[in-house]
């Protein structure tokens, strides 16, 4: 008797061998395995006799193998298998390329099914490469095939044997975690059918349907568990915060706040004071001026005697934070230290007394900060900054440093108001929807590379009035890439320093210098003393200096809009024009139209809906960047109207069941859901 959980090497027809392979795919038991869903489809139903084929058609025809298949080598590396079939209106000729193997199991006078793109010139029909299985088999011809998303070592057919075999042996055991009602009220099919025609659908309707009732399941089981886990925060308690005298504070900015910064304050003030760990996010455009409310919050924490850590992403950012803020933390009596990576072993030593002993009120730091060694006296405050870079196991690690710390978390990526509608159920938000008086807009061109000299002369216009520039010119990321972006960085800075711009200061930074290195050029760049800095996406997130105007991209089509619209973010900081210039040599359509999506608008929503709606959500999901589970049907570029439904559906079922004790199945799915430490937002 199989149940959900049952190791998938269990189901017939797995085995070990194709079950070490499904694990590179997460797939370990048979509900992993019955909820890989197809990424695509294809429609293989076309039926066509031989006569009747199209050019460029792509059809199935039952055809006999008319004599034995010849096999002949072309050249070293082209083999080619030929065969004719017929039908009885005519010739088929069918190659395959490199695949020797049909030459022995086709047999003349059996008849098969092909599968494939059909070419026509005049009375001549061919096939290339064709998909072929026995007559009447319909594994892969025939219907409309699911196309799965694959990695190394396994194919489409292996898993759709593997599918196959995994709901045979489902059927009839299909717990169903949509109660009944809500299934009926909202009129959704019954799982045993929704993953039948998830997989295999017998028609488009059918197949919408079985979407339609699996992405509800999905929303409905994730609402569910977001209410609950606000719930069960909403019953946390801890000590309220004495209000903070905030004026000296204020008065010590070289500016005045926003109006929607000292809104944040407000609601960060209120969320302190009020007997219950703060929970909220912080969310705002680049340059609209978060940092100041993390600042407000550590000054709140250590009149309270508390102490906080802040948490970047980086060690530039890190250092760059700190630069800023010590000087007005420590002003104002609030002792400051920076904890990174590349923080030397004696400092580093005294930076961990200090932690420990309290002396240390604010920390500002990296992923450093929640190393094993570290130790706080009394944590009270944690922020995460740019906390869309962070896992949530990062932010847990942190807060589990303290005793139910406040947490506040910032971040410039602007979420999609679908995504918000969901994310937002566990956090209480503050929108910076206001930018510092005195912003220029930031001038966008979308060029190819013959505009390359163009670029360089406006760069040396720009820096002989004083100003700086970036140069951004590939995607590494600072984890992972490939070794040769940084070389390519190094290289580009080389050739620009020696033969575009011998009179200036060109430099290079990347994810894989040495901290000590990479912070050296920063505060040249910082400084004024580099005038262009090559660099890869290290300086995608949070640095500032005001002082850059010129933001030039290479390859932009290799970047999603949003981050397209973070490296914008560096320049227009100040108070002279900025521009952005993206590098595209890209012909493709859909590029050139992202691109454009940046020359029409600096509102970063906008941009981040647009990204949505032209990439998918499988970026948004892919990445996991927003502490959220991975959902697996659910599109939330065209399911609005049906989150809403489940949402609905959701609270009504937790208003009649708060513990979901007349539920068990259904908890237990979201109890899933959740489970891995991944899904908590906290
Ligand atoms: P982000 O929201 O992208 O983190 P920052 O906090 O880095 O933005 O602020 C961007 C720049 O704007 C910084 O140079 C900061 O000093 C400046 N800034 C912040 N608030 C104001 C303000 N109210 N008026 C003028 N400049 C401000
Ligand atoms: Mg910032």
């Amino acid at each position: 008797m199989a149940d959900l959980t049952t190791d998938v090497r269990y189901v017939k027809g797995v085995g070990e061998q194709r079950a070490k392979a499904l694990e590179k795919l997460s797939i370990r038991t048979l509900g992993d395995l019955i909820s890989y869903f197809p990424r695509a489809y294809d429609d293989r139903r076309t039926r066509k006799k031989i006569r009747d084929l199209e050019e460029g058609e792509s059809a199935c025809v039952e055809a006999m193998v008319a004599a034995p298949p010849t096999l002949s080598r072309i050249r070293r590396g082209l083999e080619l298998v030929k065969l004719r079939a017929v039908d009885e209106t005519g010739a088929l000729d069918v190659t395959f390329f490199n695949q020797p193997y049909w030459r022995d199991s086709l047999k003349a006078g059996e008849t098969y099914t092909f599968f494939g793109k059909a070419e026509v010139s005049g009375r001549k029909r061919s096939m290339a490469n064709p998909l072929v299985e026995r007559e009447g088999s319909r594994l892969m011809t025939g219907r409309i095939m699911p196309i799965y998303p694959l990695t190394a070592g396994v194919s489409q057919l292996t898993l759709v044997k593997a599918v196959t075999q995994g709901l045979d042996a489902c059927r009839g055991l299909l717990p169903d975690p949509l109660p009944d009602r809500v299934r009926l009220d909202h009129q959704l099919c019954r799982a045993g059918y929704a993953y039948d025609q998830i997989h295999f659908p017998d028609s488009e309707e059918e197949l919408a349907i079985a979407r339609r009732r699996l992405v509800f399941e999905e929303l409905f089981l994730l609402a569910i568990g977001l209410k609950r886990l606000r719930r069960r925060r909403d019953g946390l308690t801890c000590q309220p915060w004495e209000d903070t005298e905030l004026v000296p504070f204020y008065e010590a900015l070289p500016f005045a706040l926003t109006g929607a910064q000292r809104r944040a304050i407000e609601d960060v003030r209120g969320d302190v004071a009020s007997g219950r760990p703060m929970n909220r996010l912080v969310q705002g455009d680049v340059g609209s001026g978060k940092t100041m409310v993390a600042a407000a919050a550590m000054v709140c924490a250590a009149r309270n005697g508390r102490q906080s850590a802040l948490m970047v992403p980086t060690e530039i950012l890190a250092e760059q934070h700190f630069r800023g803020l010590s000087p007005l933390l420590e002003g104002l009596g609030v002792s400051c230290a920076l904890l990174t990576g590349a923080v030397a072993a004696k400092a580093r030593r005294s930076v961990l007394a200090g932690l420990e002993s309290g002396r240390i009120q604010a920390v500002i730091g990296t992923h450093a900060l929640i190393g094993e060694a570290v130790a706080y006296r009394d944590l009270g405050l944690v922020v995460t900054d740019e906390q869309h870079r962070f896992g949530v196991a990062q932010r847990s690690a942190l807060s589990a440093k303290g005793e139910r710390p406040h947490l506040l978390v910032m971040s410039a990526t602007p979420i999609p108001r679908t995504l918000a509608l969901i994310i937002y159920g566990d956090l209480d938000v503050s929108v910076i929807d206001q930018l510092p008086p005195g912003r220029q807009k930031i001038d966008t061109f979308a060029v190819t590379g013959a505009y390359r000299q163009r670029i360089y002369r406006f760069l040396d216009k720009e820096i002989a009035a004083g100003r700086q520039a970036y140069l951004i010119c590939s995607l590494v990321e600072e984890s992972g890439g490939a070794p040769d972006d940084r070389k390519a960085a190094a290289a580009y800075a080389q050739t620009l320093q020696t033969q575009v711009f011998p009179h200036l200061r060109v430099a290079c930074v990347h994810g894989r210098m040495k901290p000590k290195e990479k912070e050296a050029v920063m505060s040249a760049f910082s400084a004024g003393e580099i005038h262009i800095l090559v660099s890869t996406t290290v300086v995608e997130v949070g640095v500032d200096v005001p002082n850059a105007t010129v933001m030039v991209v290479e390859n932009a089509e290799r970047f999603g809009l949003s981050q397209l619209h973070q490296l914008r973010g560096r320049v227009g900081r100040g108070r002279h024009k900025s521009y952005c210039i993206l590098i595209s040599d890209s012909r493709n359509e859909e590029t050139r139209a992202r691109l454009k999506v940046m020359t029409r608008t600096a509102d970063g929503f906008q941009i981040a809906e647009e990204d949505l709606r032209l990439r998918g959500p499988g970026d948004f999901f892919g990445q996991r960047q927003h502490g959220l589970p991975a959902l697996k049907a659910a599109d939330l570029t065209c399911d609005m109207a049906l989150l809403r439904e489940a949402q609905d559906a959701a609270a009504a079922l937790l208003e009649e069941d708060p513990e979901l004790a007349e539920h068990p199945l259904t908890a237990r799915r979201v109890e899933e859901m959740f489970s891995g430490g991944e899904g908590a937002l906290n």
